[in-house]
């Protein structure tokens, strides 16, 4: 029997987390570890915007290192997980008519790999990543996850990687303003998704009246509601490691399986 696969909105944070020992790395660990085994991971990274959707369509996707300014041990950090080119044209029949560029180059970002070597450092597990389309409306983003539901009943993980409140400018922290800004939204978008108000979690602007400085570019809000897109009426949502920075919330979402794979309530 093929039971429905779970999907998963994890906040990334900084490329760190990859390789400290930390309560968001244990907990991503802890997670690999409960879930139910994927046959393969279609993660939607912040790191990863196109014009028009693209899919990556490499057997043996390279690693990207899309940041400066790390210690060399993050440059270092490899991982070899296969590509799913039969995935890949799976994903682009099901979002037919809609074009699918399959890029038989792209990479893994390190929104995708540093949580997945975390949570699979065997890097045995196929993945599989599909872009943010540049420009579209929070509820073209939406109308894509939706698409995409079928893949959870063929084994596969569906993962956005992003944060929910995620304003660089201010990662330091210590700013009044962009911290009262950052935890009000954050606290507005867990009580949209605990009332599965999934039409004003499409409109940040409404979310707060300082939604720009809590998203100031959508790009990491927007892997949010391809997860949110998945749950069907009456399924379990359940938010966790809902640490509240300011300037960066790392607060995640599991959407439907067993509570009890989340490690930190
Ligand atoms: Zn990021």
């Amino acid at each position: 029997m093929n039971s429905r696969m779970p999907a998963l909105f994890l906040g990334h944070g900084s490329p760190m987390n990859a390789i400290e020992d930390n309560a968001w790395r244990r907990s991503w660990a802890a997670m690999g570890a409960r879930l139910p085994r994927p046959r393969a991971i279609l993660c939607i990274s912040a790191h990863w915007e196109t014009r028009g959707i693209a899919v990556t369509a490499s057997a043996a996707p390279p690693m990207i290192y899309d940041f400066g300014g790390f210690p060399q041990a993050l440059f270092d950090v490899h991982y070899p997980a296969p590509g799913d080119p039969t995935l890949a044209r799976r994903i682009a029949d099901l979002l037919a008519p809609t074009p699918v560029q399959l890029d038989p180059a792209r990479g893994l970002d390190h929104g995708a790999w540093s949580v997945l070597v975390a949570m699979y450092p065997d890097a045995d597990i196929p993945v599989v990543q599909i872009s943010l389309p540049l420009g579209e409306t929070p509820a073209t983003h939406y109308g894509i996850g939706q698409r995409l539901a079928p893949l959870r009943d063929e084994g596969v993980l569906i993962l956005g990687t992003g944060n929910v409140v995620h304003n660089l400018r201010y990662w330091r922290g210590g700013n009044p303003r962009m911290d009262a800004a950052g935890a009000r939204f954050n606290a507005a978008v867990k009580q949209r998704i605990a009332a599965r108000d999934h039409a004003a979690l499409m409109d940040i602007a409404k979310l707060d009246p300082e939604a720009a400085l809590a998203v100031p570019t959508p790009e990491h809000y927007l892997p949010l509601l391809y997860v949110l897109a998945l749950q069907a009426q009456g399924e379990p949502v359940t938010i966790f490691n809902d640490a509240d920075g300011g300037a960066i919330s790392m607060m995640s979402v599991l959407v439907g399986g067993d509570e009890k794979v989340i490690p930190n309530f």
